[in-house]
């Protein structure tokens, strides 16, 4: 991690400590994780004002989220961070499984070429945080961030929550129209409001080891059932920007954390991995379990639950963070409608039931990868070699084994009530599915994106056979009463040379 990233942000004394009262804020937002952030910028895009607050002053520390899958990527884009995470990440998008010393099969997670955001991009959670808050930094009108200001109580009142924050300089009240609480897992404002977080716990225990080597290594992300090199059940390996490498041990729910974590046992495992002649060190090494949980609702009155404070998953399949990221692109633009009166309170309703059922995919695939990963009973156990054992020649198992199905958008086809029948419409991306992107020139002939130029707002897309079409589908628009953006494609094959 460079110098930058690790600095401390400046705390300043809160307006209500030094005697402002009555004011109600549009939006608080609680916690400036990956998704706290990102939804202030969201916010801030609609011209929504918002307060956050994160009882931290730095970026987070150590080794948590790392993949950012395109879907993500592509928000992150829209909020105006995507650019400079996919130079600074590092890209891939083929996956290998390997059981023993053996490539069992690959997988390529974007066959198809022509869209501006990769598969995935490998990036620290603290670099990403810290692209955020300096991305936040460009609305100082809109966005105020108050470090050191833990929340500590909240109640709900009749139109608006209350709000209650330590900070060094003592407590404070605040008051808001709606609370976005995005203070993960152990969220404060879920303890706040009595709500209970339920799923499971996964009996396995996990050693992350970063370590930082100059090796000529793909970016590929690599995995292994039962390696040759190590005794781990599996072991994951993942390049990360800095020349740092993340590799991760399946442990066993009954190793010994104490003597699994010690440097002297942590290195002589990597050296297994990386061989004799490769020099690294050491950049960061714990022991982690998991669970995967969520929250029944995700409204409950003004209080909307984003990231992990809604839903925790494993992290195999990289569904967390980058869960908690969509959860910010469905909830803002609904939020900013209701806030500017432009739609019913009514609408966040379909936030609630659009990304519970996300969640429920996101757990359900996280759990199926866990359990295929730590089989927990003799018959599970058998069950699971046996795919690992056939895989190895034939191809139908190979569709059977699970280290992970990466992080994917949800389709809200048939889910939501706002969402058009699917049957009414025709081609082949249906409603409810994330828009694909492609490459467009543009009339002034300089290159752009299907999804840069279409933003984030409601915009008519339509075809037509040339540009000359453009002006009476704009008169066509206008007199249907349309007062939304339209983006007229013309298809590559029609236009004049092409
Ligand atoms: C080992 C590991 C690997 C992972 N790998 C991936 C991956 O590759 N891809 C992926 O998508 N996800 C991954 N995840 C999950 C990812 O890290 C989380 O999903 C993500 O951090 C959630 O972001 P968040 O903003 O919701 O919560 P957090 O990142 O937890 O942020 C919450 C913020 O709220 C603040 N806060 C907490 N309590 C209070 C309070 N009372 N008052 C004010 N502020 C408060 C905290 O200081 C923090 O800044 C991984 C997690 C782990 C542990």
């Amino acid at each position: 991690m460079d110098g930058q990233e690790l600095e401390a942000f400046a705390y300043h004394t809160p307006p209500e400590i030094r005697g402002r009262k009555g004011v109600q804020h549009p939006v608080v937002i609680v916690g400036a994780g990956p998704v706290g952030l990102a939804a202030a910028i969201d916010l801030a895009l609609h011209g929504v004002r918002c307060i956050v607050l994160d009882d931290n002053d730095r970026v987070s520390a150590g080794s948590r989220a790392i993949c950012w899958a395109k879907r993500t990527l592509e928000i992150f884009d829209r909020l105006g961070v995507g650019e400079r995470m996919v130079a600074k990440g590092v890209t891939w998008q083929v996956g290998r499984v390997y059981h023993r010393d053996e490539e069992l099969y690959s997988f390529d997670l974007l066959p198809e070429r022509g869209h501006k955001m990769p598969a995935f991009i490998n990036l620290q959670q603290y670099y990403v945080e810290h692209y955020l808050v300096a991305r936040a930094a460009q609305f100082p009108d809109l966005i105020e961030i108050r470090w050191k200001n833990e929340l500590v109580g909240l109640r709900q009142a009749e139109r608006s929550v209350l709000l209650e924050v330590d900070t060094p300089d003592g407590r404070y009240e605040l008051e808001a129209l709606w609370v976005l609480a995005a203070d993960g897992a152990r969220s404060a404002a879920r303890r706040a409001l009595g709500l209970e977080f339920a799923g499971h716990v996964f009996e396995e225990k996990f050693l992350i080891a970063d370590v930082r080597m100059r090796a000529d290594y793909p970016s590929d992300r690599r995995f292994w059932f039962q390696p040759t090199f190590d005794p781990a059940e599996s072991v994951l390996i993942h390049r990360q920007p800095d020349e740092i490498f993340r590799i991760d041990f399946q442990l066993g729910w009954d190793a010994d954390t104490e003597a699994e974590r010690q440097p002297a046992r942590v290195m002589e495992r990597v050296r297994h991995v990386v061989g004799p002649n490769v020099k690294f060190e050491l950049e960061w090494c714990s022991i982690y379990t998991f669970q995967c949980a969520r929250l029944e609702r995700f409204v409950h009155g003004r209080v909307l639950f984003v990231g992990d404070s809604a839903h925790v998953v494993s992290p195999f399949g990289a569904r967390g963070g980058n869960g908690g990221i969509q959860d910010v692109d469905n909830l803002c633009w609904k939020l900013a409608l209701v806030l500017q009166s432009r739609a019913p309170e009514a609408l966040l309703e379909s936030y609630d039931c659009e990304r519970v059922r996300a969640c429920e995919e996101n757990i359900r695939h996280s759990s199926r990868t866990t359990r295929f990963m730590t089989p927990k009973t003799p018959m599970e156990r058998q069950l699971r070699d046996a795919v690992l054992a056939l895989a190895r020649e034939f191809p139908f198992a190979r569709t059977l084994v699970n280290s992970g199905r990466l992080s994917r958008p949800c389709s809200l086809a048939g889910l939501s009530s706002i969402v058009a029948d699917e049957a009414a419409v025709a081609g082949s991306m249906a409603p409810g599915t994330a828009c694909a992107d492609a490459p467009l020139v543009r009339t002034d002939g300089g290159p752009t994106w299907l999804l840069e130029s279409i933003g984030g707002d409601f915009t008519v897309l339509t075809f037509a056979a040339s540009a000359a079409e453009l002006g009476r589908l704009e008169g066509e628009q206008r007199a249907a009463g349309l007062d939304l953006p339209l983006r007229v494609l013309v298809p590559a094959a029609t236009r004049p040379g092409a």
